[in-house]
């Protein structure tokens, strides 16, 4: 095999899934990979079933996109950009978010370019990055002092400026920006992005903004391609119809940008896979033309924090710190009173990974409870930050989680 694919370890959504359908204890509450335990919404759900008894929408669609998805997807996000989104050169349809950024580095990056990345980081942006050729930055998020002690807010996770402006070479074409932030769950403050998009201008460095937890903020809420025309002109922006209208298996995604960036993506995502689910897309097209009629944004944002808050009294009820999210449906908890019986044995590939892969394999095995280890987000250098940390995915239905609580109750 190629050395792209050869020197790639296991992931981690691989291992947690293998592991939690290994468990003894079925059925296991899986609160790792972040999929929701419930289906789209009837309004949503019946628009695919439609879409699907139509002959053109089970054939190819333009490779940019179905023309009624990019004018629902530039009509709902004209609003949040202050202006109109061009939905024939400003927006492009992509095979999920992932592809979309994927698209966007093959567009940009030439081998040997550098692309600067926040640690943590979402780990499928490190292997997308790096099969152009691209070189990854790191850029810590500098985690709360007291984190191992009290629950902080996600917020205090922080960037240093004076280390991202350090990080810039003349070799830097890219920043990956991610608000809502996974899996932190950080909203970054309109002075923060302002600042990391000024430094972006400054230096002539594109922008791809993850922004797949948009519609999940608990805060306000800003998207750096607004903060101003220069900034605007840099930056991509991307969606998931997977992460709004709970269907992450719907691989529909999308990147928002100026003309000029866009038509590259576009090309880009043309020549790696051709065009997208034409049903699927159709379908979110309906749900973006009716979410409001629904009521369904302001719905889906209350149940979420609402299931948030409900599973993380759990954490005060056993004296676990955590990091409170400000947006999105991952929580990070910290597991560093949670001892380990000391002759457990583990399988060698998870006794060779830090601490959290073995609490991750712990919970999964012996409470029957899945959670992400967040180590797989940091680079092996600074592992340790994450070791006594697992993130739990809490898009799942209520009883699901009062479950997960009362199998969590043994670590008291
Ligand atoms: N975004 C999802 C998560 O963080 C996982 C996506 C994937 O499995 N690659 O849980």
């Amino acid at each position: 095999p190629a050395a792209r694919v050869a020197g790639q370890r296991k992931d981690v959504w691989s291992i947690v899934n293998e592991a939690a359908a290994a468990s003894p204890i079925q059925p296991i509450v899986n609160m790792g990979q972040g999929f929701f335990g419930y289906n789209p919404p009837s309004f949503v759900l019946d628009a695919a079933k439609d879409a699907l008894n139509r002959v053109d929408c089970n054939q190819y669609s333009p490779t940019k996109g179905r023309p009624r998805l990019k004018k629902a997807i530039a009509e709902s996000y004209s609003p949040f950009f202050g202006r109109t989104i061009n939905p024939e050169t400003e927006v492009t349809i992509t095979t999920g978010a992932n592809e979309g950024m994927l698209s966007a580095f093959m567009a940009f990056v030439e081998p040997g370019d550098e692309v600067i990345v926040f640690e943590p980081f979402f780990d499928q942006y490190i292997s997308n990055i790096e099969m152009p050729g691209g070189k990854l930055v790191y850029v810590p998020m500098h985690p709360p002092k007291d984190g191992a002690t009290k629950t902080t807010s996600a917020a205090e996770w922080t960037v240093d400026m004076k280390e991202l402006e350090a990080a810039i070479t003349p070799k830097t074409r890219m920043i990956v920006l991610n608000t809502p932030h996974n899996p932190i769950g950080k909203i970054f403050s309109k002075d923060e992005l302002k600042a990391i998009g000024d430094l972006c201008v400054k230096h002539n460095i594109l922008i791809l903004s993850d922004e797949v937890y948009d519609r999940l903020f608990y805060v306000p809420f800003t998207r750096i391609a607004t903060l101003s025309p220069e900034i605007g002109q840099l930056t991509l922006t991307v969606g998931s119809a997977g992460k709004c209208f709970y269907a992450t298996g719907w691989r529909i995604g999308w990147l928002i940008g100026p003309e000029h960036l866009i038509k590259y993506v576009s090309q880009g995502h043309t020549r790696v896979c051709f065009s997208s689910p034409s049903p699927l897309q159709e379908a979110a097209a309906v749900a973006f033309e009716d979410a409001d009629k629904h009521g369904f944004w302001e719905t889906a944002k209350k149940d979420m924090k609402g299931k948030m808050d409900k599973f993380n009294a759990i954490w005060d009820e056993l004296g676990l710190p955590y990091s409170d999210p400000e947006g999105g449906y991952f929580v990070l908890v910290n597991m560093a009173k949670v001892k380990l019986p000391a002759d457990y044995e583990f399988p060698p590939f998870v006794a060779d990974r830090p601490r959290d892969f073995k609490l991750c394999w712990f919970l999964i095995m012996e409470l029957g409870v899945a959670a992400i280890p967040p180590t797989e987000f940091f680079t092996d250098k600074n592992a340790h930050i994450a070791e006594d940390w697992l993130r739990f995915a809490v898009c799942k239905n209520d009883d699901v989680l009062e479950q997960a609580q009362e199998r969590l109750r043994a670590l008291k």
